[in-house]
């Protein structure tokens, strides 16, 4: 299926390595979890997260006292998804509704990352699944922005409220918030401007945002969704970190899991942050995006 042909690059390059470690005879040593932890490294597990992960299957193959090849592997999957999710609670992946209006969704991150994709990707899915959902075009910075946004909006056939080149930004989130309101809309996509080389800015901007939408919305705003490039390995990594200073981030779309050997930065990042990851990304089209499942993913990876 898409899943298993968007993850075939993360998987091929990961699982081969992975299957690397077992070429010719060989015992599970020392050297074996040498090579596991580089292996790990490589994929952009992360450093803390490698050293815990290691510790954890070393555990467990002596307690279990297993050998074989298939054997190490479901271990390594069964730590990979209890480590990923000690660190949050079941559900995570899920988004947070508001019962009392419309859900409003901040999308934020550098350009590039796929945020404007991402928007229209995770609008395509609701819809699919009987949501009503319109889009704000707040990222009103970027020249072009707008224009991509209003794209996918005629092709999914939903609205969008957008404002001048170089407008506020919270101008449009306001309008945004009362014509979801007054058309009984459930969800509001917010695709919100990054500038990390200005980071005070981007944090009065986020700050203004999130005021309007507390004071015109009841329940104020249900997720502030981080985008990352997954292919961008560890500094996807340092872009959470400086995004989650600037702002409480709830939750990840981590794009272009198609593209990367780097799938391990699902795990460093929820294991340095705690931030669960949502959605990914598997490709350019509507439907190239999964609502992120811990288990499947660890095995895809593996297998
Ligand atoms: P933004 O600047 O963050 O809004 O980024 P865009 O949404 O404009 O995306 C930048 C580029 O990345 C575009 O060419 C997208 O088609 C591409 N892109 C976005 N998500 C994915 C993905 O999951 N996989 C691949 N292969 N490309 C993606």
């Amino acid at each position: 299926d898409t899943y298993d042909k968007g993850m075939e690059k993360t998987r091929k390059n990961f699982s081969e390595r992975i299957s690397d470690l077992f070429s010719g005879f060989r015992e599970i040593d020392e050297d074996f979890y040498e090579d596991l932890e580089e292996t790990l490294i490589s994929a952009d597990v992360g450093f803390n997260m490698t050293i815990a992960l290691t510790d954890a299957i070393r555990d467990e193959i002596e307690a279990q006292n297993v050998y074989r090849e298939d054997d190490v592997k479901r271990v390594m999957i069964e730590k990979m998804v209890e480590i990923y999710e000690k660190n949050g609670e079941p559900g995570a992946e899920l988004l947070n509704i508001n019962p009392d209006g419309p859900t409003v969704i901040l999308f934020v991150g550098v350009n590039g990352v796929g945020k404007t994709t991402s928007v229209g990707k995770i609008g395509y899915q609701l819809k699919q699944e009987g949501h009503s959902v319109l889009f704000a075009a707040a990222d009103t910075f970027r020249a072009g922005a707008t224009e991509q946004l209003t794209v996918w909006g005629e092709r999914l056939d939903i609205p969008v409220v957008s404002g001048k080149d170089q407008g506020d930004p919270a101008s449009v989130v306001y309008d945004a918030v009362h014509q979801a309101q007054d058309e009984g809309i459930d969800y509001v996509l917010v695709d919100t401007a990054g500038r990390l080389q200005t980071k005070a800015n981007l944090m009065q901007e986020l700050a203004k945002i999130k005021r309007i939408i507390e004071r015109e919305n009841p329940n104020g705003v249900q997720e502030v969704m981080l985008v990352l490039d997954a292919t961008t390995g560890q500094n996807a990594v340092i872009q959470a970190q400086q995004f989650n200073e600037a702002t409480e981030i709830t939750g990840l779309v981590l794009t272009k899991l198609d593209g990367t050997a780097k799938g391990g930065v699902v795990l460093s990042i929820r294991y340095d942050l705690d931030i669960p990851v949502k959605y990914i990304g598997l490709g350019e089209q509507a439907t190239d995006l999964q609502v992120f499942d811990a288990e499947q993913y660890m095995y895809n990876l593996v297998k």
